[in-house]
């Protein structure tokens, strides 16, 4: 055994963590075994110390990692999205059906051609309604949504009078 190995304690180790882009559970680019990681980050490491350091799990899914786990690094994610155009700010389309519109409908006493205080936009309820990250989704509606008070139709960019 090596007298210079480097130790392997817990603030290391989760800075190492935070480099941890996805393990082999929750990412398919998941390619080196965690224990490069912590090569790359510290130099040689004591695996046997390695398996006794307080519980590593993966950032993203908490899947308890082992030295033999294959994660993926941050540096690789940014390699990739070189090649492939960036997925964090893909949208969801979320489609609104005669339900879901129904229940923004009763969310909203009137609308932009009808009142001055209408401040908001129907999106903004819609997220309301459907529970969804408002910064990830867009909405289609199956129809306009109709004013209660002016009857004209109302799109999700119109805004709204909410009680
Ligand atoms: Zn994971
Ligand atoms: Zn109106």
């Amino acid at each position: 055994m090596h007298k210079n190995q480097v130790r392997l304690d817990a603030l290391s180790l989760s800075r190492i963590v935070q480099e941890i882009a996805g393990c082999e559970v929750c990412s398919e680019s998941a390619s080196e075994p965690f224990a490069w990681l912590v090569e790359k980050a510290m130099g040689r490491v004591d695996t046997a110390q390695f398996v006794s350091s307080a519980r590593v799990v993966c950032p993203v899914c908490s899947t308890p990692l082992t030295k033999a786990t294959l994660v993926q690094s941050q540096d690789d994610v940014e390699e990739n999205t070189k090649y492939f155009e960036p997925c964090w700010e893909e949208t969801t389309i979320v489609l609104i059906d005669e339900p879901m519109l129904s229940a923004a409908e009763a969310c909203f006493t009137g609308c932009e051609h009808c009142s001055d205080d209408a401040e908001i936009t129907l999106d903004y309820v819609l997220d309301h309604v459907t529970g969804c990250d408002p910064t990830v989704t867009e909405y289609v509606l199956c129809r306009p949504a109709i004013c209660r008070s002016c009857h004209r139709g109302v799109t999700e960019k119109t805004f709204v009078v909410v009680r």
